[in-house]
């Protein structure tokens, strides 16, 4: 057990405490990265505001970038020193979902309590959030959840790539298998949907409208590859898309945020034969309506996305060639740089609604 200091979450809705925390020595097949940068998502808000439960105390933070400080027994293909990225996709390697291709739904439980390598200063329970726990100096993680980064790579940028970006691109590229030359529409213009955005661009849309309730993000939206922005506030913006569209609806809609009736009106922004890739959370038990039938008689479909169901392995390497190329925004991504005990002001900061990221940078 080592002493680091990590900002805590004693009870939902409250600020978040920066204390000292015992990090427990990387077991088989884990290592320990010591972090330069970790990335504030809206899931750390939602988690920490109580949306979806969850045990306290708990250490949230899971967009994150450092250095390999410590190697577990078991670990191959990594050294201590190297620049890796790391994620919250903890990943069995062998049940069903991992052996198939989609680790990013891994079936094998985790105990982030029991099993977690994370305890209160005192020697309590404190859970490692999301298989992560990165709002901390350091982490403790399988070394399936990281991948090796150029030295050369920022690690502010390099933090984004760990969900964000994954989930932004990867919704666009794997789950919705965009072909070059489709329509593709993306509702919400903040952190996942200016990546949707991108990935929408990367994989060759032919038309990009992106939908959102303030006129400033879809003009940011369009320096990411938007062709059209829409404001969510018309009485009905589907209406506007269709006409962007040339009088058709989209083959793709990629729902980017929670809210449920962004999640509604989804179906509505949809061309024959297209579908609905949903990542944007709702708080739990919260519920959509939407007409069957017409899906039925028209061949439209739904589908959930979680973490872009990316490979990591296979899907980072080649979004750090193309920001190295120019053809991915992640410095752009930036709107904020933060110390770990300026967290609650950053929080503060994210939930105005700005459409990029704030950065925690530890400067060590
Ligand atoms: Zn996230
Ligand atoms: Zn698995």
């Amino acid at each position: 057990m080592q002493t680091i200091k990590a900002a805590v979450c004693h009870a939902f809705g409250e600020p978040l405490v920066i204390e000292e925390v015992q990090l427990a020595a990387p077991r088989m097949g884990e290592v320990e990265v010591t972090l330069d940068a970790v990335a504030i998502c809206h899931s750390d808000i939602s988690f920490a505001e109580g949306a979806w439960g969850g045990f306290l105390p708990a250490v949230y933070g899971h967009e994150a970038a450092g250095i390999i400080s410590h190697l577990g027994d078991g670990v191959s293909g990594f050294a201590v020193g190297d620049s890796v990225v790391v994620t919250l996709i903890r990943s069995c390697g062998n049940c069903p979902s991992c052996a198939g291709g989609k680790p990013t739904i891994c079936e094998t439980p985790y105990d982030p309590i029991n099993d977690g390598p994370l305890k209160t200063a005192d020697g309590g329970a404190l859970m490692q959030a999301m298989t992560c726990g990165a709002f901390a100096e350091k982490v403790v993680v399988d070394q399936r959840q990281i991948v090796k980064i150029p030295d050369t790579l920022s690690k502010e940028a390099a933090s984004l790539i760990s969900c964000g970006v994954i989930t932004g691109v990867g919704a666009a590229v794997n789950a919705g298998q965009l072909r070059a030359g489709q329509d593709v529409v993306v509702i919400g213009a903040g952190g996942v949907g200016l990546n949707a955005i991108q990935g929408a661009r990367i994989a060759g849309a032919r038309r990009i409208v992106a939908v959102d309730m303030s006129e400033e993000k879809l003009e940011i939206a369009k320096e990411f590859g938007a062709t059209h922005g829409v404001l969510g506030t018309l009485k009905s913006p589907w209406t506007a898309a269709f006409k962007a569209l040339g009088g058709k609806g989209a083959d793709l809609v990629l729902v980017t945020v929670g809210a449920i009736p962004a999640y509604e009106q989804a179906l509505r922004y949809l061309g024959y034969g297209g579908k609905v890739v949903m990542i944007g959370m709702p708080h739990s038990g919260q519920k959509a309506t939407y007409e069957p039938v017409i899906m039925a008689a028209v061949g439209q479909g739904m589908i959930g996305s979680k973490m872009g169901d990316v490979v990591i392995q296979r899907d980072i390497p080649w979004m750090v060639d193309l920001y190295q190329q120019g053809r991915l925004k992640l410095d752009e991504l930036i709107s904020g740089r933060w110390s770990l005990e300026q967290i609650n002001e950053a929080i503060a900061d994210t939930k105005t609604g700005s459409a990029k990221r704030n950065v925690i940078l530890f400067n060590r």
